[in-house]
């Protein structure tokens, strides 16, 4: 059920029986020459859909997050980068919005590497808060999974570009699909970061990306994120 299409009424009525908010968390940024600018929350959108369709009756799906952090591809034109302080605390206040709501389950679905590191705080202070704090960041989590399907991952690259390419092809110039197989050695950061190791905005191999393997990570992604919800409803952790 999506949140934004209820009323006051309908709302109150629905989280009598439903204690599970999912938050779909992007970023609007460059993804290679290929890829579209909302690339990252297209993606949960998408998971949304399917997880809509399957227990869309006992989650309610709340209006995305389209801005997060990304120090690294603000380089590139289209990245609109929000601080990680700024993006922390928007977040965090919007999780305990539905805290406050009386939801039990916040599902943070990210699809954005930069949110990663705020999404911790932002779990922490919806359990302190007596709330259930689940953080999906799918192609880190899954990615087991996804190397099943695909030989390799990376912004822009094989995965999160077939993953697109099964939303809408249209929205995808192949054409302009290219590789960057530049691997930093560490945990290290330079002035030029993003323009050196995200070259064209992009990591991993775009070319061989597929509309049905994007098909195949919906398919076995979505299977597994249920499946964890499903668990984390009957307040099963471990
Ligand atoms: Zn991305």
């Amino acid at each position: 059920m999506y949140m934004k299409y209820m009323n006051m009424d309908t709302f109150k009525e629905k989280t009598s029986t439903v204690d599970t908010v999912i938050i779909p968390i992007g970023m609007i940024e460059a993804h290679g020459h290929h890829c579209p600018l909302g690339t990252d929350i297209l993606i949960p959108n998408k998971f949304c859909e399917i997880i809509e369709d399957k227990i869309g009756d006992k989650v309610i799906i709340a209006p995305e997050i389209n801005y997060g952090h990304s120090w690294a591809l603000s380089v590139y034109p289209g990245t609109i980068n929000v601080s990680t302080e700024a993006f922390t605390n928007y977040v965090k206040e919007v999780a305990l919005g539905f805290v406050a709501n009386g939801f039990k389950n916040i599902i943070l679905l990210n699809g954005h590497g930069g949110n990663i590191s705020a999404l911790r705080p932002i779990s922490e202070a919806i359990a302190d808060n007596n709330s259930v704090a689940v953080v999906f960041n799918w192609w880190v989590d899954f990615r087991d999974e996804i190397l099943k399907i695909t030989e390799g991952q990376g912004h822009a690259g094989e995965d999160e570009t077939s993953a697109v390419l099964a939303i809408d092809e249209s929205i995808v110039d192949m054409s302009k699909a290219t590789s960057n197989e530049i691997k930093i050695k560490g945990s290290i950061y330079f002035k030029d970061f993003g323009k050196i190791i995200y070259k064209d905005a992009l990591s991993g191999d775009a070319t061989k990306a597929s509309k049905e393997k994007g098909e195949e990570i919906y398919k076995s992604v979505s299977k597994r994120i249920i499946e964890i919800i499903s668990d984390v409803q009957k307040g099963e952790y471990c």
